[in-house]
């Protein structure tokens, strides 16, 4: 993996003493630029979009233990100059990633001499904010008890957004967990479920659509908190840091980190359209690698027997079928989820580990990361929250030759749970295992931070139509919200692609998934995570169409490119993805109405395509390959259907 490459500073000017802008800041193209200013003794970023205000004046800064950088500040220094990042990463929605930024960057200092950084990054289509925080004299160390950063969006601004829950909440106590619903095209003034604001990603729709900008963070490591957007109030929503009830009550709600040290970014891309903020790369581009693995994950595709079979599937006999299974599909991996310590064993677990080794498939094992902080009963439990015993149980699971491991239900956003994640990736990439994190946070970087990460849920994920009719009824609307949103700044676990007809072992009880089996196609190219476990079973071998099957087989699960082509969040999208030379589009439609779309596709001129489309009824596909693949720009999508295409 290439580094980044911070270019020289191109100039380090002298500050105008009394003028309000700090300075200008456009991107390479020229259409973003963000001007900073000074007003008051308070600092601001302003962005504009084709000349389109999409950020007002919004404040900077923040309030340490030691005094606060938020207000009587002036401006000290300012440099500006220019950013080429240039990197590989096999694991997101592009493997070869090229962005140029313009960078300002400068210090201001309160009435006590104290002193705060800010470094702003602007590329063609993101901005990227963080604080650095030099050592203050004697003081070594800092508190920051909040962050004046704010966006404040002009007051026509409509938003896209998931409310954070309230803590200790839900099933065994587990929310916060990212999987709330989302309200759609709603005004800024509408309030937020639970009144504690908005997880990231949050999407917001300016000027009637003009732009649109995807706000989030990035670079958060042990050295900080998640955090969360506010809700509105006075005219902006600012950056919140977790709820003191979250972790149980323990653990600080305020960071803390040595000196100097930095903030995470906080992240905006910002476009004409939801399509380019989907694109956006400034997740990954600003962060740096925290350490190098011998190995990367082998990326692949996996069977997992609780998502239909739930509980009771947790012994040997099940999991050895799931392994039959996995081999019968090609797949690497099984995934053992919840209660195998007690219904398999260590015994059983290493017998059938050697099992699916003489099959080619490799196994996965399922862990609680909890901890004091819910009540979890499912096992096994108390073993990844402790250094001591974590370590053990990965250097047997090294040593019988497990792959990764799932860890679930994490406690909240607090900086010691983000020490959590760091040293569970941290130990398991000296022990050669990949994770997987459940009941949990959005990652924010990891991707390319932590190269054994391989994808978190935060999401209303596939297990939701097993536990309610309600999640098979919007399954449709959902899946045109993710590429928009949450999986536009991180890898999704989200486990779908159903081809079972109602959510259960029999196929014939329980809740009725009504989107088509071509839908089930589409969102296994929609959805990215560079590991999938699809949520097939072995009957599907026989009772689900061939064509689905053998697509299932075959569907990449890293990606080149992306491309989101057309769309509304929780209407339709129209995107495709490229591995090597075959480009994967997938067309789902989220309404009960008939999608007429017609779009520029991206095969060449004089390809033969594959094309999946709804038959009569959902359970029916029509699989047909056309000549000349560009010329298929009409598309016609069921309502809760998709098309697929597959060619070069
Ligand atoms: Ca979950």
């Amino acid at each position: 993996m290439r580094t980044t490459l911070l270019t020289s500073f191109l100039a380090m000017l002298a500050m105008p003493v009394s003028a309000a802008d700090i300075t200008k800041t456009a991107s390479p193209n020229g259409r973003l630029v963000v001007t900073t200013a000074e007003d008051g003794g308070k600092i601001t970023y302003s962005a504009t979009y084709d000349g389109i205000t999409v950020i007002e004046p919004s404040r900077l800064g923040l309030v340490a233990n030691f005094g606060s950088l938020a207000e009587g500040l002036s401006v000290d220094s300012l440099y500006e100059g220019s950013v080429t990042y240039d990197y590989e990463l096999p694991n997101i929605k592009v493997s070869d990633i090229k962005r140029e930024g313009r960078v300002q960057s400068f210090y201001v200092s309160n009435s006590a001499g104290q002193r705060l950084g800010v470094e702003i990054v602007v590329e063609d289509n993101a901005i990227a904010i963080r604080y650095l925080i030099p050592k203050q004299g004697e003081t070594g160390s800092i508190r920051v008890m909040s962050e004046a950063t704010e966006f404040r969006f002009p007051s026509s601004t409509t938003t896209f957004l998931t409310p954070q829950s309230d803590a200790m909440i839900g099933w065994k106590r587990t929310k916060p967990s990212y999987e709330e619903e989302y309200q759609l095209d709603a005004p800024m003034t509408a309030k937020s479920k639970f009144g504690k604001g908005y997880t990231f990603p949050c999407l917001f729709k300016v000027d009637g659509g003009k732009a649109w900008a995807l706000v989030s963070e990035t670079g958060v490591t042990s050295k900080y908190c998640g955090s969360r957007l506010s809700e509105y109030e006075n005219g902006a929503y600012h950056v919140a840091y977790p709820m003191p009830e979250e972790n149980n009550g323990n653990g600080t709600v305020e960071p803390a980190m040595a000196l100097p040290g930095e903030t995470p970014w906080r992240t905006i891309a910002i476009g004409e359209s939801p399509m380019v903020t989907a694109e956006q790369t400034i997740t990954w581009d600003v962060v740096t690698p925290q350490y190098a693995i011998a190995k990367a994950p082998e990326y692949g595709k996996g069977t997992w027997s609780w998502i239909l079979w739930q509980d009771a599937s947790i012994n040997y006999e099940d999991q050895k079928a799931y392994v039959d299974f996995a081999k019968a599909m090609g797949y690497s991996y099984v995934l053992i989820d919840n209660w195998w310590d007690l219904n398999i064993g260590t015994k059983g677990i290493e017998n059938l580990v050697e099992y699916a080794k003489k099959q080619g498939v490799d196994i996965v094992l399922w862990y609680s990361s909890s901890g004091y902080w819910n009540d979890i009963v499912q096992g096994p439990i108390n073993m990844m929250d402790r250094s001591i015993v974590r370590k053990q149980k990965m250097r047997w699971m090294k040593r019988i030759g497990v792959k990764g491991i799932k860890v679930d239900f994490f406690a909240g956003d607090k900086q010691e749970t983000m020490r959590l994640y760091e040293d569970i990736l941290s130990d398991a990439a000296d022990n050669n295992l990949f994770v997987i994190f459940h009941g949990t946070t959005i990652p924010r970087g990891w991707e390319r931070m932590y190269p054994n990460y391989v994808g978190s849920e935060a999401v209303l994920a596939s297990e939701n139509l097993i536990f309610e009719q309600h999640f098979c009824d919007t399954e449709a609307m959902c899946a045109t919200l993710h590429p928009f949103i949450r999986n536009a700044v991180g890898c999704m676990e989200y486990g779908g692609s159903f081809l079972n007809r109602y959510m259960s072992r029999d196929n014939k009880s329980g809740n009725r998934r009504l989107t088509s089996q071509v839908f089930s196609l589409a969102t296994a190219v929609a959805f990215q995570n560079p590991m999938q476990f699809f949520a097939l079973a072995p009957n599907n071998l026989t009772d689900a169409p061939a064509e689905c099957i053998d697509f299932l087989k075959e569907v990449p699960t890293t990606w080149d490119e992306t491309r989101i082509i057309d769309g509304y969040p929780g209407k339709y999208v129209v995107m495709a993805r490229r591995s090597g030379d075959d480009w994967y589009l997938a067309a789902i439609n989220g309404t009960p109405d008939v999608l007429k779309v017609e779009v520029a596709l991206p095969f060449a001129p004089d390809s033969e395509v594959k094309l999946y489309a709804d038959g009569k009824t959902v359970d029916d596909v029509v699989l047909s390959t056309v000549k000349n693949g560009a010329k298929l720009g009409k598309l016609t999508v069921k309502p809760q259907g998709a098309v697929v295409m597959v060619g070069k």
